[in-house]
């Protein structure tokens, strides 16, 4: 057994895993970083092929915090954020056989066939109605009170479709979309409240939060690259098929069978998934463990399809979103090529299918057979495809455990965590498995994880 010292082993080489890793070596800490895959990303994967660039796993994020801009900062000499083209800025959603553009503005609100009469004219006493007191309230609820059910079905529901593949009715939004509860918390209402943040004053830092979408040049995996390059090869260890753990003296033993290592650290932090906790972390009382590790995954696949020829078929949107209520297959649809350059050859486009979530787990036994043909069917009747049209590609992404549903559960989950913390000092269980699902959520939990390191050793 070989026997080597750092200060923290970080668990998992996915976005949360990679930054906190590259932000505490940039401050001079010790890191040794384990992956239980060949190669570093986790669900940040980018396939090419011939001309045409398909994501496997996230396609975009939000610039929603001043983390995001400072990371690609530091990494400019390797790879770039690419922000998405402002002329596809518009959001489809599907009503009745066909997309509509989701209001952006006064006029557009009003003639908008997304939503009835009768909600419109409610919404504009939105700021006059009771707050809420319930703070396991679901979004589908809160979104019924507030606003009412033509927006919850043509507006929140498709657009937890687009994040969490997930049922409004069952996402606490306390958990689930925390600037959502605060905004009625804090302020009674949802309009009142976006008016009285729009004019509070800014710092900087917040001014950078643009709220832009964005990708990274080239994809997504380029971002995983200059992450795992700045963090060199010595301090990673890929296809690790065993980790065995152990509180020991002032700190932490890691013992990997594959390499015949044994590092001793102060700290260890996992960004594993919910599901691979028990068995990275066996000590851990049953009763607590189950609380985390019964976290409820939705699946999803995505469909990268590649279009030679677009002839004008691919909409110069971000995307098109399916409400559950029009009772399709599809979750919706992102056309990246739209948005980002270089995603396909010269006159051809991308497209990105979404089925399953956690309303149609069953869509995960469709074969690639059946898939393929409803992507076929779907091109002609959402986007006016000739009828026996056929894409030069589509790649099938099939993940059975995509994205963490933040349900009622959460809290007990919240309070297993911090008690397992207190318990194991030195231990950050860290991840989706709270602290927000996108990615720039995943960069603002790391950039936070590495400062309170830095500051306590
Ligand atoms: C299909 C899909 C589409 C998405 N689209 C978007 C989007 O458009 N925008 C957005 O913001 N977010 C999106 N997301 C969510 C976003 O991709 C994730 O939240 C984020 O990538 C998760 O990063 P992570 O590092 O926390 O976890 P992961 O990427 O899952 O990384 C965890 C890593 O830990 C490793 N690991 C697990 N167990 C062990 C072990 N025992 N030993 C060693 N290593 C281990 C795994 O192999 C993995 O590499 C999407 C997700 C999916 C699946």
């Amino acid at each position: 057994m070989k026997d080597k010292e750092v200060d923290v082993v970080v668990i998992g080489a996915g976005i949360t895993g990679l930054v906190t890793a590259f932000l505490l070596i940039k401050k001079g800490k010790k890191v040794l970083l384990l992956e239980k895959n060949a190669k570093v990303g986790g669900q940040m994967e980018t396939i090419r092929e011939d001309g045409f660039v398909f994501e496997s796993g996230p396609n975009t994020g939000v610039v929603s915090n001043a983390d995001v801009v400072e990371l690609f900062q530091m990494l400019q000499s390797r790879c770039s954020l690419e922000a998405a083209r402002k002329e596809a800025n518009i959001r489809l959603i599907w009503k009745n056989g066909t997309f509509h553009a989701l209001p952006s503005g006064l006029l557009s609100a009003i003639k908008t066939p997304l939503f009835t009469w009768n909600d419109k004219i409610r919404i504009l006493f939105e700021p006059l109605r009771k707050k809420g007191d319930d703070p396991f309230e679901s979004v589908g609820s809160l979104t019924r009170r507030r606003l009412g059910k033509s927006f919850l079905d043509y507006a929140v529901d498709p657009f937890i479709s687009g994040i969490y593949a997930g049922d409004p009715n069952k996402l606490v939004t306390r958990f689930a979309l925390p600037k959502l509860y605060n905004l009625e918390q804090n302020y009674g209402s949802f309009i009142r409240g976006a008016i009285k943040k729009a004019s509070e004053p800014k710092t900087d830092r917040d001014r950078m939060a643009t709220k832009e979408v964005f990708s990274v040049s080239g994809g997504f995996e380029n971002l995983a690259q200059a992450l795992s390059d700045e963090i060199k090869s010595e301090n990673i260890r890929l296809s690790v098929s065993q980790i065995d753990i152990h509180p020991a003296d002032n700190g932490w033993e890691t013992i990997l069978p594959d390499s015949e290592e044994s590092i001793h650290s102060r700290y260890v932090v996992s960004t594993a998934a919910a599901y691979a906790l028990p068995s990275l972390f066996p000590f851990i009382a049953k009763e607590e463990m189950e609380s985390i590790s019964n976290l409820h995954y939705a699946p999803v696949i995505q469909i990268g399809v590649g279009i030679k020829e677009s002839n004008g078929h691919v909409p110069n949107a971000f995307g098109g979103l399916i409400p559950s209520c029009e009772k399709q297959k599809m979750l919706g649809i992102l056309f990246p090529s739209s948005c980002f350059s270089h995603r396909c050859p010269e006159g051809g486009g991308t497209l990105s299918f979404f089925i399953g979530g956690s309303k149609h787990p069953e869509y995960l036994s469709y074969t690639d057979e059946v898939l393929k043909q409803l992507v076929k069917e779907e091109l002609h009747n959402m986007l006016n495809f000739p009828v026996d049209y056929s894409p030069e590609k589509i790649k099938i992404f099939r993940h059975t455990q995509a994205i963490p549903q933040y349900e009622a559960d959460s809290e007990q989950r919240l309070a297993s965590l911090e008690n397992i913390q207190r318990q194991y000092q030195g231990l950050i269980l860290a991840g989706g498995i709270r602290d927000g699902i996108g990615m720039a959520d995943r960069i603002k939990q790391a950039t936070k994880i590495a400062e309170e390191i830095e500051n306590l050793i």
